[in-house]
């Protein structure tokens, strides 16, 4: 993100807020507690790095709000990252987490640093000099980091493992994302695609969609794209495009979807896959098809592409893939798109699951762990659903209001302290 589109998220996010505090006509109290931010922690940490020089890196974490629960969001490293797009961000989590009902708040952490620049001895030193400055906010009762953009379970367990020496004693459950063998859950890894394709076989056959008799583009083909696009290819559905960083591959009749995971193992990439025809980013946005999942990166659908959309459902798979004016254009041209908020909750679903098992020390089987984020996924859906046709709301609307009301409600009835 530039620094202009981090300043416009976070407008947008305090927009929407706005818009839905007014509808539902929260007290002035609570819509000033809810429109700013708990807690904000600023760091600048030295590492040394590999050539013996010591560098100064600056990390934040943001807590939105704890009325629900313990703060949940996830680390991020990436050279452009800034207390605003931690603020943006640390708001949504907390409307996701009320969206799927989960008892937590919502925050978000970044560190200011090119991980692909850094060696894994610099890395190392890094995550764990930043979990030890985050000691006293974070914890499995007040603040649960995860990955995000740049971070994964090796940067998770090296956290876990701070946080644990210094109290002397093993505690899984301050952070989720963790490798399984110490504390990690099983399904972490499919839950977000699997939340998304839930989220397509709910929405298609509402809107009169002859599911699972659909053509669905996918942009995308990292952990969130590949999953869904393989979860829609077994249950029914034609996968006519997918894409990521390289290009893509179109095929009407529907691509192989195993052959492509197989292709991208070995490749590295989409671009080149011989089961398809070569197509750019731009064209699968507007291929002709059914449904569009944008499962990549924010702002991928805007003012310039957002009218040539054919899909006549959007999945956002991603944080932000629409910005709000083409949101806007989208539902003028009678698109309907499942919010973010909604439609990629199935991680941190999972994550909490995770925070439970790590806390019980008892874990579950995979099949438990399907069956229960299935049933968590479609209560929310459904909750989603109800509200924007009694509202007569987009679902994005709908989505915001359901989760601001359940986290004013929490608020006002624990009240003020003192
Ligand atoms: P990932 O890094 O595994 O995959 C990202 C994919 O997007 C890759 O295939 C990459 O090549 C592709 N990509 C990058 N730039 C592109 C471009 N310009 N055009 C087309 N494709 C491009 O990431 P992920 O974990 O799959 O996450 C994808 C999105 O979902 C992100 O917005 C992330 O914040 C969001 N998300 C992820 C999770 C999760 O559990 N992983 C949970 C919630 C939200």
């Amino acid at each position: 993100m530039t620094m202009a589109q981090r300043g416009e998220f976070l407008d947008t996010v305090l927009s929407q807020y706005d818009w839905a505090a007014a509808r539902l006509n929260l007290d002035q109290g609570t819509r000033a507690v809810l429109r700013t931010w708990k807690r904000e922690f600023t760091t600048n940490f030295p590492v040394r790095m590999d050539d013996g020089d010591i560098r100064v890196f600056t990390g934040h974490r943001v807590q939105h709000s704890q009325a629900r629960g313990p703060a949940k969001g996830g680390i991020r490293y990436h050279p452009s990252v800034s207390i605003d797009e931690a603020r943006a961000l640390a708001m949504l989590m907390t409307w996701k987490c009320a969206v799927v009902k989960l008892p937590f708040g919502g925050a978000k952490g970044a560190v200011a640093c090119d991980p692909s620049q850094l060696s894994a001895g610099e890395l190392e030193r890094l995550t764990r000099r930043f979990a030890a400055e985050l000691e006293p906010i974070v914890g499995p009762d007040s603040d649960i980091p995860a990955p995000d953009l740049g971070t994964g379970q090796r940067e998770m367990a090296w956290m876990m493992d701070t946080y644990s020496m210094h109290r002397g004693f093993s505690v899984p459950g301050v952070v989720t994302g963790k490798p399984i063998d110490i504390g990690g859950s099983e399904g972490r890894m499919e839950a977000t695609g699997r939340g998304v394709a839930m989220c397509v076989s709910r929405a298609a056959p509402r809107l009169g969609m002859p599911w699972p008799n659909l053509g669905v583009a996918v942009q995308g083909f990292g952990n969130v794209g590949s999953v869904t696009a393989r979860q829609l290819a077994q249950q029914g559905c034609r996968i006519v495009a997918i894409s990521d960083a390289s290009g893509g591959v179109y095929r009407p009749e529907g691509l192989e979807v195993a052959n492509l995971a197989r292709y991208v193992e070995e490749h590295g990439k989409v671009a080149g896959f011989p089961g398809g025809q070569p197509i750019d980013n731009d064209a699968l946005l507007a291929i002709d098809c059914d449904v569009l999942v944008p499962a990549a990166l924010e702002n991928q659908i805007t003012t310039r592409n957002a009218a040539q959309v054919k899909a006549r459902l959007v999945v956002e798979a991603a944080n932000g893939p629409i910005t709000s004016a083409a949101d806007q254009i989208l539902a003028d041209r009678g698109r309907a798109v499942v919010p973010d908020i909604l439609a990629n909750a199935g991680g941190v679903t999972v994550s909490y699951f995770e925070w439970v098992q790590d806390r019980e020390s008892f874990f579950w089987s995979e099949p438990e762990i399907y069956q229960r984020l299935e049933t968590i996924m479609e209560r929310a859906f459904d909750d989603v659903w109800k509200r924007h046709e009694t509202e007569q709301t987009t679902l994005r609307e709908a989505a915001l209001l359901l989760a601001i009301e359940r986290v004013a409600r929490a608020l006002q009835q624990r009240g003020l302290y003192p």
